[in-house]
């Protein structure tokens, strides 16, 4: 078995109350000369409510001042966050003069943190959008040491974007939602406190623990998996079965909030040693077109359609992962065939059911007459994640799964 497991280098701080721990780390990054009595400027990007109603972000603040960091507060993220808003962040990175970018919130906060740290790295001289750097143009611009150290408060758990290398911005003049990576955006500390996380209400934790569950079930079946991203993969899937639904039912049991941020942090790894496949390809477009969707939402409508064609037009390899997932799922399995491996799309369906996750794409207001420009958009904006499915995707499939997701009633 040959086979390349590459995990850059990780820093992570979890448990109750950690968040008022990170300037410790924050003195120990080494590039923070503690000069005139500071410590280091940081930026603090966050969203425009959630943090600030839950306290957050005034005890971060009052923690890092506590400890002479310096702090601007950039609180302007929206969901699926734009090129726009990103280089607008990096100008106040540049005009306060920041040498620590700090996201606190869920994926959206955290990615637009690390694509400002991306913009105010490399803009010493000539300010360089973010979208110079974005690997969907024909000669992106590269990312290098230059971006500034980055610290991940994660709010949610969902996108692993705590431990990840990725930031997906979306580019709102050419309706491209895409990922943008490099080991540079790793983030130097990643921090999961418990606390934070019981203020997401029941629709973000059902959300966002869809996106964790295909996480760990894209990069089980990508053709980049390897046998560690495996183990860590369905390790991911049975905590999700097991504490998601509480997660959603009863938001302050920490216990189950403590499963799926783990399962949220295994599927980060996941993404960033294995990447994701056709559903994440998909979903793309459907935020990109309707901003108001959530990724999980759109992850959800489209997932139990993937899961059945890669059972159908995979291989036998294909065949057996989807039935450890099942097993996962806590589904007994006999063998592994086509029957067992259903079992797994089976148990999908009666979780999303079960958290009010069973929407179609119609139901979530998409215009089935979108359908034409959504395969364009994601065979344009999907490449590297349709490569990695572990069955060939022809156009016409892509075109069939969207049709086939717009319907509500999938059991
Ligand atoms: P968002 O960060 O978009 O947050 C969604 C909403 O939830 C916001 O309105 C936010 O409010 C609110 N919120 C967040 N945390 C809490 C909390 N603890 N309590 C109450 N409200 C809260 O959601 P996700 O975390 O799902 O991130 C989705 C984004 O991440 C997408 O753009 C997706 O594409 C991307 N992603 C990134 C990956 C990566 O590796 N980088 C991987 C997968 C997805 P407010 O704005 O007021 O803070
Ligand atoms: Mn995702």
């Amino acid at each position: 078995m040959d086979f390349n497991f590459y995990l850059p280098k990780v820093n992570l701080l979890f448990g109750k109350g950690v968040s008022v721990k990170i300037s410790e780390e924050i003195k120990k990054l080494g590039d923070q000369p503690a000069r005139q009595g500071i410590n280091g400027r940081a930026l603090l990007v966050t969203g425009k409510t959630s943090m600030e109603q839950s306290g957050f972000t005034q005890k971060i603040t009052s923690h890092l001042k506590n400890h002479l960091i310096e702090v601007t507060l950039f609180n302007k993220i929206t969901p699926n966050p734009t090129s726009e808003l990103v280089d607008e962040g990096a100008k106040v990175a540049l005009k306060n003069n920041c040498n620590i970018i700090i996201g606190l919130g869920g994926g959206s906060a955290m990615d637009a943190a690390k694509a400002i740290a991306i913009v105010a790295g490399h803009s010493k001289d000539q300010f360089q959008p973010i979208w110079d750097f974005s690997q969907s143009q024909a000669a992106p611009k590269a990312i290098t040491s230059q971006t500034l150290p980055i610290i991940a408060i994660t709010s949610s758990s969902g996108t692993g974007s705590h431990v990840t290398r990725f930031s997906v911005i979306t580019n709102p003049n050419l309706n491209h939602k895409v990922g943008i990576y490099s080991e540079y955006i790793f983030p130097k500390l990643s921090v999961v406190d418990l606390e934070i996380l019981t203020y997401m209400p029941p629709a973000l934790t059902a959300e966002s623990g869809v996106d964790v569950l295909t996480h760990c079930l894209e990069g089980l079946v990508s053709k980049s998996c390897n046998p560690i991203t495996e183990e860590m993969a369905l390790q991911g899937i049975e905590l999700v079965f097991n504490y998601l639904t509480d997660a959603f039912r009863n938001g302050e049991n920490l216990k189950s909030r403590e499963g799926m941020a783990l399962a949220d942090t295994y599927a980060g790894f996941v993404i960033t040693t294995s990447r994701v496949i056709l559903p994440h390809a998909m979903s793309h477009p459907i935020s990109a077109f309707y901003p108001n969707i959530s990724h999980g939402a759109a992850l959800a409508a489209l997932t139990p359609h993937i899961m059945q064609f890669n059972i159908e037009k995979g291989d036998n390899t294909t065949l057996q992962k989807y039935c450890l997932a099942s097993g996962a799922m806590g589904r007994r399995t006999f063998g592994a065939n086509k029957y067992e491996a259903m079992k797994s799309v089976e148990a999908v369906k009666e979780l999303l059911e079960k958290i009010g996750m069973n929407k179609g794409l119609q139901e979530l207001g998409v215009d089935p007459a979108d359908i034409g420009d959504m395969v364009k958009n994601a065979i344009e904006t999907g490449q590297g994640p349709i490569n990695s499915n572990p069955a060939e995707v022809k156009e016409s499939d892509i075109a069939r799964i969207y049709k086939l997701a717009m319907g509500k009633d999938r059991r």
